[in-house]
């Protein structure tokens, strides 16, 4: 065998590093004793990576020379690539982040007073094709990976300086995450929960369990098992105070119907230890399809039995989608009805709407595997058509 001919096996047989960004505790423990190393080193490694944002192992001075260059040869710790920051007026931020394959995903974080959400996603586009959501409409790729989905939170922090020594004090700052970005985090447990895990973490984000939301259309036999795994809050998308309606805008209903979604987001609830949670509901109203008086009045019938708070959504609108935002006037006394029936009742108000980053206008770049959406490019195209064959065409002479 050549020299040439060897050199080429050596490169094909390299085994691909293992990525330690979205490792939880338990995992990283396991890799280290695979290691011969002692538990202890996976509370450093979990510091060095998501509280002072260290990618390099010979930067991390309490690990032996050693075994530093044992790291350098198996491990790596990678966040994904951002392909692109936009700022808008009101503070918020968007990223957009490079997934293998030619996708990418959004985050986006808003700032709130002493408050900073980041608004994560968990997959690329969505397999679930709500009615009014962009990312439904680009079809779906793929889950995310823990690395991937961590890593939005590892590189907004690190954006704001949160991740050094001593943290740079400035307005903007990631306090809270919601699972509210592309995709439906149900339909990647494994993934979503251990990224959870991370952020909740003291030795990593350490942010409160209070402030993790998932946010989900109602995956049952998921939601089922998810309490066994977190005690985050919880998110329903709900959308509609009957299943009829419901069926329409989230077709998932159709396989878990509201009265079962809501007996299992009580069972989650109220399994948790600590009393007074709450579930929040969240309903985008959209004008003329679900922000009747009627409705509302329904809704608050539905949810009598049910710990929520609501949270209104006015939807918001994107290029593939003939539905429009709820008027003001409609969306005030839908509030109204819902709060002299005695729920908190908050309206989300639209932020970053000058970067498109405002909520279900996340639309990142999906290398559909559905073809879905082609088909609604066409099915546009052809709504298109049929309003210009409406317009009067104006002969100029
Ligand atoms: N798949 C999960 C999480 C992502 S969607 C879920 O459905 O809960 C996050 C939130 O944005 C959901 O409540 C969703 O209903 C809402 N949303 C989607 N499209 C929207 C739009 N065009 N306008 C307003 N809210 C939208
Ligand atoms: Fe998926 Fe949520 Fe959008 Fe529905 S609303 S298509 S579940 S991301």
């Amino acid at each position: 065998m050549s020299c040439e001919n060897k050199e080429n096996i050596d490169t094909q047989t390299e085994v691909a590093k293992v990525n330690l960004m979205g490792m939880s505790q338990g995992r990283l423990v396991a890799f280290f004793e695979s290691l011969g190393e002692k538990k202890f080193r996976a509370t450093q490694m979990l510091k060095w990576i998501h509280q002072l944002g260290v990618t390099d192992f010979q930067q991390m001075s309490n690990i032996s020379k050693l075994l530093r260059n044992k790291l350098d040869e198996v491990a790596e710790i990678r966040a994904p690539e951002v392909m692109g920051q936009w700022d808008s007026t009101d503070g918020t931020r968007k990223f957009l982040i490079n997934i293998s394959g030619g996708n990418a995903v959004e985050a986006v974080f808003i700032p709130e007073g002493d408050r900073g959400t980041l608004c994560v996603s968990s997959q690329v586009g969505c397999s679930l094709d709500c009615s009014f959501c962009a990312t439904g409409k680009q079809g779906f790729n793929r889950d995310l990976t823990s690395d991937e989905i961590i890593g939005q939170v590892w590189i907004a922090a690190k954006s704001f300086g949160q991740l050094q020594e001593v943290p740079v004090r400035g307005v903007r700052r990631v306090t809270n995450v919601v699972l509210m970005g592309m995709g439906e985090p149900l339909l990647n447990f494994d993934n979503v929960v251990e990224a959870m895990h991370l952020m909740m973490n003291d030795n990593a984000y350490g942010i409160s369990k209070r402030r993790v939301t998932l946010s989900t259309s109602g995956l049952v036999p998921a939601l089922d098992r998810l309490g066994k795994y977190t005690d985050a809050c919880l998110a329903i998308s709900l959308h509609a105070p009957n299943d009829a309606l419901r069926n329409e805008l989230v077709p998932i209903n159709k396989k878990y119907p509201i009265a079962q979604l809501l007996a299992s987001a009580k069972r989650y609830i109220e399994g948790l230890p600590d009393s007074h949670r709450k579930i929040t509901i969240e309903y985008t109203l959209i004008d003329h399809v679900n922000d009747r008086p009627e409705h509302a009045q329904e809704l608050a019938q539905l949810l009598i039995d049910v710990p929520v708070k609501i949270n209104l959504i006015p939807f918001n609108p994107f290029s593939l989608s003939n539905y429009k935002r709820v008027s003001n006037n409609a969306l005030r006394r839908f509030q109204q009805i819902l709060i002299d029936a005695g729920y908190t009742t908050t309206i989300r108000t639209t932020r970053g709407d000058d970067i498109d980053a405002a909520c279900g206008q996340l639309a990142g770049q999906v290398n559909d595997r559905t073809k879905r959406s082609q088909r609604y490019k066409l099915d546009q195209q052809a709504f298109l058509d049929a309003q210009n064959d409406e317009i009067p065409v104006r002969i100029v002479n």
